[in-house]
């Protein structure tokens, strides 16, 4: 009978294509008995032997074969790897004969990681960490991802359920004295407790949202008139010809996106069509596609040509039209009361300060208006240095410069739903009177603590396993 949890899988490890070296990885009972599949001994449990495979009286190749005995495994279980050369009939002719053998079969992907969770090797936020390690791109997520596997999420939150649970088994131990009087400082004892653990959770809570900034990245948005120089700026900051650059207006008529680093933010900018009156209707639909990106943006970059002196009204028609989009979709809208809640942040850049008359009329327009905020910039495209400013305009905009590295902790919208759940079943619980009804004060605690036991998995997780594990790759 087939028992999915317990055969023994194997995967190729390593991407593929020809390479120097790969890895075959095998997690299993039977991980021990694949060197002896090609006339080899298995080494000992925590060594590596070099070995010759054969098959056939043959060579197949030389290569370091690896055994770690489960529970002293990356699984749990025995693991075999086999690091062999990584040209393609080296792994075919190795995977071939893995294949033709009874006992085992090709992993699912992630199987190896899930293997772990289930063996106790990892809680499920540090899975994601592992997640999120190997989809780095910066340095920031390499190390929020290295401190969410070292527990920066899993250890608060084991705290935190440890002394919620510690308070309702209390408070439970009341329902079954509820005839007697509950001396008021056990009640205020408790109470105190919760509050604390309130206040803690509504401080991660409200961390600006950086930990999925980090992990997800951000989408900044130009927009602007026809020639006012998005193209060139959207290249100042790539530093290379993402976009065409040309004098006719309507140029750039689809979306281009690049792809930044912007000082640890993985950064998505969209370069879009001139917003004006046109009758093209490519033309048109590129206008269309360039307000619909700027609703839905993490922020607006809108680029005015600055030297044209009507660049104010030019600035208010954009505004507006963004404006509008932006209350039409429902996402920046809050349900119940129909309002906009998200105006999406905006950085006005006046462009072509070298034509000399951009930074008078900055002056005159701007000094009441953005200067306060630091909203507007005057600078020149062309200019190696003015783009540096924009850049680091951006990232105080957009990176977590008043958080020290390290202390957020939410990486995920599934952890900040589940801290949210239990912060307001805390609040829920702190409504109750804990001597007349201390059992409806003990279910939102209850309640409390199954969110917070569904962040490293403890409890309740079987239809999130699939989501999280399929992300990964076969061979994980
Ligand atoms: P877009 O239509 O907004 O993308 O504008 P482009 O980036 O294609 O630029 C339109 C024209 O303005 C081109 O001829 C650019 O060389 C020119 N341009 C862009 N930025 C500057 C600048 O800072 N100073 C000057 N003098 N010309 C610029």
């Amino acid at each position: 009978m087939c028992d999915k949890a317990n055969d023994t899988i194997y995967a190729v490890a390593t991407p593929p294509g020809r390479s120097a070296i790969a890895v075959i990885r095998i997690s299993g009972g039977n991980a021990a008995k694949i060197p002896v599949l090609f006339s080899v001994p298995c080494p000992a449990a925590g060594q590596f032997n070099v070995s010759r495979l054969m098959l056939a009286g043959k060579v197949l190749d030389q290569v370091i074969l690896l055994f770690m005995k489960g529970p002293h495994s990356s699984t749990g279980e025995d693991v075999c790897e086999i690091h062999c050369h990584g040209s393609r009939a080296v792994i075919d002719s190795i995977m071939a004969h893995l294949e033709s053998t009874s006992g085992l079969r090709l992993a699912d992907p992630g199987e190896f990681t899930r293997r772990s969770f289930l063996n106790g090797k990892m809680d499920l936020s540090g899975v994601e960490g592992l997640a999120d390690l190997i989809d780095a791109q910066t340095p920031a997520q390499l190390n929020q991802a290295w401190a969410q596997i070292d527990g920066a999420l899993r250890a608060p939150v084991m705290a935190w359920r440890a002394e919620l649970i510690e308070i309702a088994a209390r408070l439970e131990a009341l329902i079954d004295f509820s005839d007697e009087d509950l001396p008021p400082v056990i009640e205020q004892t408790l109470r105190d407790g919760t509050v604390a653990l309130i206040t803690a959770l509504a401080e991660n809570l409200a961390d600006g949202g950086v930990g999925e900034l980090v992990r997800d990245g951000v989408v900044v948005a130009l927009v602007g008139p026809a020639n006012a120089g998005k193209s060139t700026v959207l290249n100042g900051l790539a530093g290379r010809a993402a976009a065409i650059v040309s004098d006719d207006a309507g140029t750039t008529r689809d979306i281009i996106q690049i792809e930044l680093d912007l000082y640890g933010v993985p950064t998505t900018i969209l370069d879009t069509a001139g917003i004006r009156k046109t009758s093209g209707t490519i033309e048109m639909e590129g206008i269309k596609r360039s307000v619909t990106a700027a609703a839905n943006a993490d922020l607006i970059l809108i680029i005015l040509d600055g030297s044209d002196k009507n660049w104010p009204e030019a600035c208010a028609k954009i505004d507006d039209v963004i404006n509008r989009e932006i209350s039409q979709s429902s996402a920046n809208q809050d349900i119940a009361s129909g309002k906009v809640i998200n105006t999406r942040p905006r950085l006005y850049v006046l462009n072509k300060a070298d034509r000399g008359t951009v930074r008078a009329s900055y002056n005159i327009e701007c000094k009441d208006k953005y200067s306060d905020t630091h909203d507007m910039l005057a600078i020149s495209a062309k200019k190696q240095g003015d783009i540096y400013v924009l850049s680091t305009a951006l990232a105080e905009r957009l990176t977590p410069l008043n958080h020290a590295e390290g202390s957020v902790i939410i990486t995920r919208q599934r952890h900040r739903q589940s801290i949210q759940a239990a912060h307001d079943a805390l609040g829920r619980a702190l409504a109750h009177d804990f001597q007349q009804a201390p059992e409806l004060a003990a279910e939102d605690f209850r309640f409390a603590a199954g969110a917070l036991g569904r962040i490293t998995g403890e409890i309740d997780v079987d239809e999130l396993l699939g989501s999280i594990f399929s992300a990964f790759c076969i061979g994980k």
